[in-house]
């Protein structure tokens, strides 16, 4: 996290921080990596001392490029339009395409502690006339943003094109439009029908104004009219923009010979990829950003971004996997490091601010925080699947103290985060599922494994706790009596240990493995345990 205190230690006066997004369709886990990068930046510049302002911008006036996107009936009449002028394809209030997906991709910022503040929507300022002087300068200066194109990225415009897209008056689009003169007032625009091949122009031309949001400014002059218009001063980027005559560095020069100004510090940032594939959101691949923080709490998805430098790939593959638990264990790490616990394996460099970092709130003592107890992830998402178990109760055992307020809080999160982890992510192997009823699957067991059961049925009058039915302080206690319980069961009628527990998994979770049968013994009401290894030893559906 160095990376951000020397940032914030080698710029002088008030800063401006901004990013912005084109709203082109449902936005990725990995697009989540800006934002919470140009937090840190902003709170590393605060605590610094600088005035610091944080800004968020919506490029929603760029055309809509991608037929996927769109419903089919939307595709031909849709197709080249600026994403604001496309109505919500989802139909549940939004004024536009482009609001409906920005909205949902900046509703989770706030939950992440991202607070810009202000968020600003690129058809706004157009319309309002904000970026109508850097119209004019590019348009005066068309000559010179040709050279820059040209030198810096080897694209050779023809000496009649201009900087400028006409939002088409006839068909609205803006993808198909080129301007070929520019009189000081007007410009001539022609919306071709082969201009661009994923959009076809209607054909129609003549002299427009171009300015309070009759066209707008391609990308790079955009971006570069942006960091004038807002006065920015440092910018993350994605490493796809910031390749060597790439986006980033065709607007830096733009920033510099156009429009005179030095353009902002930049801080590229590498992929998230999923399974070693880019997320993109314009191949609608991955788990949308949405749907990851209704998953994982802000501070373990904080640290997702946060562990690994900005240059560095952050490979996360949650579907199926123990991708999101190992999250929660890595933040428990940390925090168990600085807080003076022994902990296992390597520890990061700068891991106390890696921890300080991702913390929702930016005020909060680190210390105090890494101190408070945490129940470690996957322990619980097991505990939650068994009936019956008290797992506030549990916490406050393991803890061996009650919970104070924000530790009880935090593990109300962790068994949301635990139970939506259950629902949409974990592998098989991590779903207990206790069987209300004898599985039918434990149709199966032969005569040796109901003899077995019922042999443990009998011993399971011993195993009881108590007579309130409790479990009692010793639960691992329990849980290792019960292991020991049924490998002596298995060993006196001559079952392997393997096939002993393959029956008890039969017949409480109707499938052949599971966690550590004992301790899962251990943790369910006693009365129904015994109950159901003696129905299980006599079902009536295997032959005597
Ligand atoms: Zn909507
Ligand atoms: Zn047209």
């Amino acid at each position: 996290m160095e990376w951000a205190d020397e940032l914030a230690a080698r710029v002088t006066g008030p800063q401006v921080v901004n990013d912005s997004k084109t709203p082109s369709g449902t936005v990725h886990v990995g697009s989540l990596r800006g934002p919470v990068i140009l937090d840190v930046i902003t709170r590393a510049l605060r605590a610094s001392g600088h005035e610091t302002t944080l800004l968020y911008g919506v490029d929603d006036l760029d055309p809509m490029d991608a037929q996927a996107l769109l419903t089919p009936d939307a595709i031909e009449r849709e197709m080249g339009r600026p994403l604001a002028h496309i109505p919500d394809q989802v139909g549940d209030g939004h004024e536009s395409y482009a609001r409906h997906h920005a909205s949902v991709f900046i509703d989770t910022f706030a939950g992440l502690g991202i607070r810009p503040d202000r968020y600003y929507w690129m058809s706004e300022h157009y319309a309002a006339g904000d970026m109508d002087p850097y119209i004019r300068i590019a348009l005066d200066r068309a000559d010179v943003v040709r050279a820059v194109y040209q030198r810096v990225a080897n694209v050779r415009h023809p000496d009649t094109w201009h900087p400028i897209s006409v939002i088409c008056p006839t068909c609205g689009r803006v993808g198909t439009t080129i301007v070929t003169q520019w009189d000081g007032e007007r410009v001539f625009f022609e919306c071709r029908p082969d201009l661009v091949t994923w959009a076809k122009g209607c054909g129609s031309s003549g002299w427009v104004s171009p300015y309070g949001g009759a066209a707008k400014l391609p990308w790079n002059l955009e971006w570069a009219a942006q960091w004038s218009l807002f006065g920015v001063t440092i910018e993350p980027c994605g490493k796809d923009l910031a390749t060597a005559g790439g986006s980033r560095d065709r607007s830096d020069a733009i920033a510099r010979e156009v429009f005179e100004r030095e353009p902002p510090i930049n801080v590229p940032y590498e992929f998230l990829n999923i399974g070693g594939r880019k997320m993109s959101t314009s191949k609608g691949r991955g788990t949308p950003a949405h749907l990851i923080a209704e998953v994982v709490p802000p501070e373990q998805l904080r640290l997702l971004f946060l562990r690994p430098r900005p240059n560095q790939a952050i490979e996360f593959d949650p579907d199926g996997t123990d991708a999101i638990p190992r999250l929660f264990d890595e933040f428990d790490r940390l925090g168990d490091a600085i807080a003076g616990r022994d902990v296992k394996g390597e520890l990061p460099a700068g891991f106390a601010n890696v921890f300080r970092y991702s913390l929702l709130d930016p005020s909060a003592d680190h210390e105090v925080e890494a101190a408070r107890f945490r129940f470690a992830f996957s322990h619980l998402a097991t505990l939650i699947q068994i009936p019956g178990v008290d797992v506030a109760a549990s916490a406050a055992e393991e803890k061996g103290d009650a919970l104070d307020e924000s530790e009880a809080a935090n593990l109300e999160a962790r068994i949301t985060a635990a139970q939506r982890w259950l629902e949409h992510f974990a592998p098989d192997d991590a779903k207990l599922a206790v069987q209300p009823t004898l599985p039918a699957e434990a149709a199966s067991l032969d005569a040796a494994d109901r003899a077995f059961l019922a042999a443990l049925s009998e011993r399971a009058a011993a195993l009881a706790p108590g007579p309130d039915g409790l479990a009692g302080p010793a639960v691992a206690a329990d849980g290792e009596a019960w292991q020991a319980a049924i490998f002596e069961t298995a060993t006196q009628g001559g079952l392997k240990a393997g096939r002993a527990f393959r029956a008890l998994y039969l017949a409480f979770l109707g499938r052949p493995n599971g966690p550590r049968a004992g301790w899962l013994l251990a943790k369910l009401e006693p009365d129904f345990v015994r109950a159901r290894l003696r129905e299980a030893a006599a079902d009536a559906r295997l032959p005597a």
